[in-house]
């Protein structure tokens, strides 16, 4: 999508710290850290948000264990990690393209503000 920021990075129109890239996800570094990893994995396709996800049941589970094996790569799984999806405005969503957090390499306070 023309307007998308996370559409253009995936594009290479906006650089991006990349992590991981394969046909269907591409993953790099949060620009505004909230944990020593933070890191986002998105889908290629263009899709505003989990909530638009039915009917991508494969595509988000993909999601998931992308950012697993990347928690894994990025050696946060033994003291743990979080996945955070945010979705609209009262969920802190501010980007409009589906996109998995992934967060470690501290302890992580709950609940979230
Ligand atoms: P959310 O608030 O859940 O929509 O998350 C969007 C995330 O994208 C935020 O944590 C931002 O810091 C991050 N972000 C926005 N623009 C960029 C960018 N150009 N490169 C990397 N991360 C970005």
């Amino acid at each position: 999508m023309r307007d998308c920021i996370f559409c253009r990075i995936v594009a290479g129109e906006i650089p991006s710290d990349e992590v991981y890239e394969d046909e269907c996800y591409y993953a790099f570094r949060d620009i505004n850290p909230k944990a020593p990893v933070h890191i986002l994995v998105i889908t290629k396709e263009h899709i505003g948000g989990v909530a638009e996800m039915e009917g991508h049941e494969e595509l988000l589970g993909g999601l998931v264990t992308t950012g697993v094996k990347l928690a894994e790569e990025l050696g946060i799984t033994d003291a743990g990690y979080r996945m955070v999806i945010n979705q609209g405005a009262d969920g802190g969503q501010s980007v409009p393209h589906v996109h998995l957090h992934v967060l470690g390499g501290r302890p992580l306070s709950w609940p979230p503000g």
